[in-house]
């Protein structure tokens, strides 16, 4: 390897870390150097300092231990057949790195990744000592994020729940067999297994800390993991059924979605085409209606085409549903239970939140719920109240078209 200044170290190792996209902030606890100790805060929350190619901002001071790696998961420029310019940080570098850019104002946290050298110990050696400079010997209060290696030792593996505000370990793919084709050295079950354990540390520290309020913290920010989404054969409703699995087994902070992007060299069993970055926002939302809106995994399931197993690209997925089961409405407003509410496309959480505050006190009028909402014309065909009743509108066979988004021509030089 040719010898390499820390400049060009980053140049190398920041690019190579901006294909994972499992890096918000979100979660952590508040943590702050005001009163002149320690170095930072986690309470600038939402920490985006970088954007991938697609323009998605997604990082903090984002970067890789090293994009040299044992393993050759075929979805991975940085595999160990990829012929791209390897570089590795000492620990110590990437401690200096964070303390210059967090003390110029640059970043407000760290998250580090790494291609796995001579071992799997080694590599989370090299990334909990990164940990642990910037906590015991720098005091260092800002937001870390370390990537774990599932067949790392589990101890090594716990210490860095102790130093890191969030943790996540890759499950890569949706499905195992997609796993043992692109990354035959990986292991569903070693995968989870590294999850699972993650989870019980989780629960035992919490409850440590409710007995003893010395007791450390241990990954405030809980865990997280993404999932490749295009890679392999993998339709949305395994991808649906997989999060909602880790969500209820791992009880996982996030799952993040990332749309397989083309990699130069590319392993000839990867598809040539990148998905559409539709399907990807399709999933976030599937994501969304799974954790705040209370559906379940086979709900957004029965939405997928019964051939192909797809979330519609056209339409969000909650409107996919209620059009699937028109059967359940319209929906009265003033007397609907909240779980029903939430069904109902177009309205969101906090919507419904103030159409429960506000019919304590009064019936809602279909002006009241307009005020509520972005758009009470998705919403009508769908809801009951005292002034509006949308007669046999659920029936139509053109509703569908009634209430899709229209497409819009945006204006190259709009203001
Ligand atoms: S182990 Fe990680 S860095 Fe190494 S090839 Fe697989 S995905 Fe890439």
């Amino acid at each position: 390897m040719a010898r390499l200044d820390v400049q060009q170290k980053l140049e190398i190792l920041a690019d190579a870390a901006k294909y994972d996209a499992s890096c918000a902030s979100s979660g952590s606890t508040k943590r702050t150097s005001k009163g002149g100790k320690g170095i930072g805060s986690t309470t600038g929350a939402g920490i985006c300092h970088a954007y991938t190619p697609d323009g998605r901002c997604i990082s903090l001071l984002k970067i890789l231990l090293t994009n040299s790696c044992v393993f050759d998961c075929h979805y991975c420029i940085n595999r160990k057949s990829s012929n791209v310019r390897r570089a590795r940080f000492t620990a110590s570098e990437v401690v200096d790195l964070t303390l210059a850019f967090y003390k110029r104002n640059y970043i407000e946290g760290l998250f580090l990744s790494s291609g796995i050298i001579q071992s799997s110990n080694y590599t989370m050696e090299q990334l909990v000592e990164v940990a642990r400079q910037l906590r015991e010997v720098h005091d260092f209060r800002g937001y870390i994020h370390l990537k774990t290696i599932p067949d790392a030792d589990p101890d090594l593996v716990h210490q860095a729940g102790l130093y890191a505000d969030r943790v996540s370990i890759n499950v890569e793919l949706p499905t195992t067999s997609g796993l043992a084709r692109l990354a035959p050295e990986k292991s569903a079950e070693r995968i989870d297994g590294a999850m699972a354990k993650m989870k019980s540390d989780i629960i035992d520290t919490k409850d440590a800390r409710k007995k003893y309020r010395h007791a450390p913290r241990f990954a405030p920010g809980g865990q997280s993991t993404q999932m490749i989404v295009g890679a392999d054969s993998a339709n949305d409703s395994d991808i649906i059924v997989r999060a909602r699995g880790l969500y209820h087994d791992h009880a996982l902070k996030r799952v993040y979605y990332s749309a397989f992007s083309p990699i130069p060299d590319a392993s000839s069993v990867l598809p040539l085409k990148r998905p559409p970055l539709m399907r990807e926002h399709r999933l976030y939302q599937s994501d969304w209606l799974m954790r705040y809106y209370g559906f379940e995994a086979g709900e957004i399931v029965s939405a997928t085409d019964p051939v192909t197993g797809m979330l519609p690209l056209d339409i969000d997925p909650k409107l996919a549903w209620a059009l699937g089961h028109r059967d359940v409405f319209p929906v009265d407003i003033n007397r609907a239970p909240k779980a029903m509410l939430l069904r109902i496309p177009g309205l969101g959480v906090r919507a419904v939140s103030g159409i429960i505050a506000s019919r304590k006190w009064r019936s809602l009028r279909l002006a009241d719920v307009a005020r509520l909402t972005v758009s009470i014309a998705k919403i009508r065909p769908f809801i009951v109240t005292p002034d509006w009743r949308p007669t046999l509108l659920t029936d139509r066979a053109d509703l569908r078209g009634l209430v899709e988004p229209k497409a819009e021509q945006f204006e190259l030089f709009a203001a």
